[in-house]
This record gives C-alpha cells, sequence and structure tokens, in this order.
C-alpha cells in the first residue's frame, strides 16, 4: 500500500521549514508538515513575553540562504523573528504544507508497507514514506510542582504562555528563574510592577550584549550588496566560535579562554550593580558554558532599583497571596511569572512516542541504554527516520548552523538511495556505536568534564549525569561530515 506523502514532517519551526525546504529540493515534494500550534514558528511563536529578542546576533541567527537584510537590530526583537519565519514560509511554497492545530500523538513504523504510520489527536492517521521530527529542544514548558501553587489566588503565567494584553502596571510580581527567559524579562516586568522579587535558584553567566539599531543604510548596504551581510555573518559567527568550541568544547585546551569569558562577566556584574552582597548573589559558583550563558546589558541594572529584589533562599510552598521560603519569610505577591524553562530530557527526546521496526520503543531506547544519534540524527532500527532534534545534534550556538548541517546530511543521504533506486535506508548499528564513542571521548576535553559544572543544575546534562546534548565539534567540521560521512554507514533498501 502506497503512503499518502513522500514524507511527513512534525513542527513548523525553522528545523521543520528547513527540512521541507530541503525534501523539496530533493524532489519529494509530496510532503506534509504537521504542527500542534496554531500557526508557524516555532519557539518564535509561542515565545512573545515582554524583552523577547534573540540572544544570537541576526546575521547568524538565520538561513544562511536567505539573509534577511532588514534586521532592524543587531539582536532582532522576537516579533521580527516570526515575520522572518513567515517570509521563509511563503517564499518556499512551505506554508501550503502546514497543518496546524495537528497534535502528533505517536508515529508506528509499518514494516509490511515500509512506510510510516503518524497518529494525530483526534483519531486520525497520516501515513508518511519517511518521517522527519523537529519538536524543537526547548519545546515542553516546565512548571515545577511547588506545593500550594494551585492555591494561589492571583494571576500565575508561564513566559510561555503570555497574554500580550496582561498590564502589570502597579502589580507585586515575582518571577521565579533566572535563565536567559528572565534575564529578557526582569527588566521589562520591573518598569511596570510596583514591585518585583525574582527567585533565584542558580546564577547564571551574563556577559553585556554588544547590540545597537542597524541604521538604513547598512541594511540597504546589505540589500544591494549582499557579500557584506556574508561577511559580517562570518565575523560573528567564528566569534561564537571562539566562545562556543573553543571556551567550552575543548575546555582542557584553552581554559585561559573560559576563564577570561568568566572575568568578563563578573566585570559586568561589577560594573552594574551597587550592593556587594546581591553581586555575590548574582555570580555563579561553577565553570562558564556549563550552563547557557546569556547576554544582556539590563538585567543586572535592574537589582539597583529600589522595588526590584533578589530572593536567593529556595521556595518551600506557595500560599494564596505569596511565596514562602525555607527561612519561613513570606513574599506576598498577585502575579506569579514562571520563567522556568523546559523539561527537555524526560518528556522531549523524543517529544512524540516512535515506534521503530521490530517494536522498539525509541524513548525507552534513549533511557535504557544511553542518549545517542547518529550523527545527531538517525537511530538503529528505526528505518527512514530523521530525528532533528536528538542527543548530540546541536552544533554551535546558533541552531541554524544544525538545522543547515542537517539539510546537507539529507542531501547526502537521499542521493545515495536514490542512485541505488531504494526507498527504504536505516543507519547501521556498527556507525551509531562509532559516532557516540567519538562524541564520548571529545566530551571529555569539554567543560562539561573538565570543568567544574557541580552546582550548574544544566539541562546540557541528562538524568544519567551525562552532557548528551551539544556535539563536541566546530560548526565547519559538523558541516564537512554531513556530506562526506560514509555511505557504507547506511544499510539502503528492504534487509533480505
Ligand atoms: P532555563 O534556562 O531552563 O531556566 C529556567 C529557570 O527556572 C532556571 O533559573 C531554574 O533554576 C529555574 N527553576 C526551575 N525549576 C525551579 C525550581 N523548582 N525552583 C526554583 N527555580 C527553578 O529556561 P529559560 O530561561 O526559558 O531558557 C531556556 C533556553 O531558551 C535558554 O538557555 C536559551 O537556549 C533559550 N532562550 C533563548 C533566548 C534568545 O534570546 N535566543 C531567550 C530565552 C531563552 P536552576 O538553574 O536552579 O535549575
Amino acid at each position: 500500500m502506497a503512503p499518502q506523502y513522500d514524507a511527513v514532517v512534525v513542527g513548523a519551526g525553522f528545523g521543520g521549514m528547513g527540512a521541507g525546504i530541503e525534501l523539496d529540493r530533493l524532489g519529494l515534494s509530496n510532503y506534509v508538515i504537521l504542527e500542534r500550534e496554531n500557526d508557524l514558528g516555532g519557539t518564535w511563536h509561542v515565545n512573545h513575553y515582554p524583552g523577547l529578542a534573540v540572544d544570537i546576533a541576526s546575521v547568524t541567527y538565520s538561513y544562511s540562504f536567505e539573509p534577511n537584510p532588514y534586521w532592524s537590530r543587531l539582536f532582532a526583537p522576537g516579533k521580527e523573528l516570526k515575520r522572518y519565519a513567515e517570509h521563509v514560509a511563503d517564499k518556499y511554497g512551505l506554508r501550503r504544507r502546514m497543518r496546524f492545530g495537528a497534535v502528533v500523538d505517536g508515529a508506528r513504523w509499518d514494516e509490511e508497507n515500509q512506510h510510516w504510520v503518524v497518529s494525530v489527536a483526534g483519531g486520525e492517521t497520516v501515513t508518511g514514506r519517511y518521517l522527519l521530527t523537529a519538536t524543537g529542544f526547548l519545546s515542553q514548558p516546565y512548571t515545577p510542582p511547588f506545593p500550594g501553587i494551585e492555591s494561589f489566588a492571583g494571576k500565575i503565567i508561564h513566559t510561555t504562555a503570555w497574554e500580550d494584553d496582561f498590564d502589570l502596571t502597579g502589580r507585586r510580581a515575582a518571577i521565579i528563574g533566572t535563565g536567559a527567559t528572565a534575564v529578557q524579562l526582569v527588566p521589562e516586568v520591573a518598569k511596570k510592577a510596583a514591585a518585583l522579587t525574582v527567585f533565584q535558584r542558580t546564577p547564571i553567566w551574563v556577559v553585556p550584549k554588544v547590540d545597537a539599531p542597524i541604521p538604513a543604510p547598512v541594511q540597504k548596504l546589505f540589500a544591494s550588496v549582499p557579500a557584506t551581510q556574508k561577511a559580517a555573518r562570518l565575523v560573528n559567527t567564528s566569534m561564537l566560535e571562539a566562545l562556543m568550541v573553543v571556551g567550552v568544547l575543548h575546555f582542557k585546551q584553552a581554559k585561559a579562554l573560559n576563564k577570561g569569558a568568566g572575568l568578563l562577566a563578573k566585570a559586568h556584574l561589577r560594573a552594574q550593580v551597587r550592593d556587594k552582597r546581591t553581586r555575590e548573589q548574582l555570580t555563579p559558583h561553577y565553570d562558564f558554558g556549563c550552563k547557557r550563558p546569556t547576554f544582556s546589558n539590563h538585567y543586572f541594572k535592574t537589582f539597583n532599583k529600589p522595588h526590584v529584589r533578589l530572593e536567593t533562599n529556595s521556595i518551600d510552598h506557595v500560599e494564596a497571596d505569596g511565596i514562602v521560603t525555607a527561612d519561613g519569610h513570606k513574599t506576598e505577591i498577585d502575579t506569579l511569572i514562571l520563567a522556568t524553562g523546559f523539561n527537555l530530557w524526560d518528556v522531549n527526546f523524543p517529544a512524540v512516542e516512535i515506534i521503530g521496526r521490530d517494536g522498539a520503543n525509541l524513548g525507552k531506547f534513549w533511557r535504557d541504554n544511553r542518549f545517542q544519534a547518529y550523527e545527531g540524527i538517525t537511530v538503529p532500527k528505526f528505518p527512514n527516520f530523521l530525528s532533528l532534534n536528538s542527543p548530540y545534534s546541536y552544533s554551535g550556538l546558533s541552531y541554524f548552523t544544525t538545522i543547515e548541517a542537517q539539510m546537507k546530511h539529507m542531501g547526502r543521504l537521499f542521493g545515495e538511495l536514490f542512485r541505488r533506486g531504494e526507498t527504504t535506508f536505516e543507519v547501521t548499528e556498527a556507525a551509531n556505536a562509532r559516532f557516540l564513542d567519538t562524541v564520548t571521548d571529545k566530551l571529555g576535553a569539554s567543560v562539561f568534564y573538565g570543568g567544574d559544572c557541580a552546582t550548574a543544575r544544566s539541562y546540557y546534562f541528562n538524568q544519567h549525569g551525562e552532557a548528551a546534548l551539544l556535539r563536541p565539534n566546530s560548526t565547519v567540521s559538523t558541516h564537512r561530515q554531513a556530506v562526506s560521512f560514509p555511505l557504507e554507514d547506511y544499510v539502503y533498501g528492504v534487509p533480505a
């Protein structure tokens, strides 16, 4: 029985859109993109809290083949990213392939028909020769089970469910969490709230953000001479590469650079926060890079304001009108903002149930064994399946590096498949094991294992204490491997 589609893509964020563009390039144009939200853009559709902006400069945080000369700032606000996603979807004809409000429950490999059967909430099934999941890394919002939270009588709002018309003016607000989201949100909430308490469990490394509007003449130059924007991208990407790859992944060899980044962040803190005790509380006690660092010129300064307070005692419970900390102190509030991030390792790898050959369950396989995926994209026993958000797949700091490397991997893999006149592929156990050994080996030099990450509570680490998210490669070598991996790492056609 022929499947309905060449391919089923799950997720209409930048990852799923990149996959769609590549499928078209490969001539696999009969595909559908299933998206649980009511519009495209992934993270940039879901998140619209005040202060949202990229924290990777926009020249880099965009598809290299679709530069946008008109970013208003070096670090574009969230709204522009959403508009950019819409532009890409329109230009590449992706929108007509997208189905919104389609919540995928799971997918099962149909051995007899050699295709995937994807279940959509409501009872519908969709079949596709190939399955590509592009469900994001940070897409399952996390609310900690604070005792008593259900009794809170005021307004509770998670940053991923921001209500644009909610007015913070005069509110006595609390923000729980001090990750990259809170760093952007805290200064904005402080502008309106009458009182703001920020509940911090683990401080975050914050370095200055070299941000400015991009003047119209520069935008015009980018539009008329695209090579200029390409050059800007190259310079910025190289700087990020130095920070991330050298300072974090090659910690052992380049400790000085890592320590330098930490010193820069500490100097930034000293220059911005007057009170010594607050400065101490905001200083991380783990190495730079154990947890994703962030960039801001406004976050630290906010703690100088008289109506803003940093609370570092741990939260004991929530009452109808406040938060009580372990020391017995109650902070009275009427608005509780949860900047508590995402659950990555319990519910997101994979985001939907995936059942492969011989009944293999991907989530169970990863949990019973180690989290793993060949080149961060394919897994043995899961034929015709590309898991775009896999362990060890994230390369560099900008997600677009990963997306475009995976598009190249698709190009090489499907090119070979077509050359052989086959329709089924599966990565070999041996290739997968070799890749896992290589990344494990290389990560030994990273800050995750060579540095002091004990107090970081970083989502880079999974429940087994393994830093299984980032791929320990330079972005250049990730891209090189995507176009040169051994073709015999895959089996093509149905095994006899
Ligand atoms: P996050 O980094 O996971 O931060 C969640 C925060 O909630 C942490 O400070 C965490 O404290 C706190 N928290 C969680 N459970 C808690 C509990 N039980 N009690 C007290 N505090 C608790 O999430 P995020 O800030 O949303 O950022 C996630 C990622 O999204 C970022 O690292 C970044 O990759 C991305 N992001 C990017 C941008 C951008 O501009 N491009 C903006 C925002 C976010 P602990 O650290 O102690 O666990």
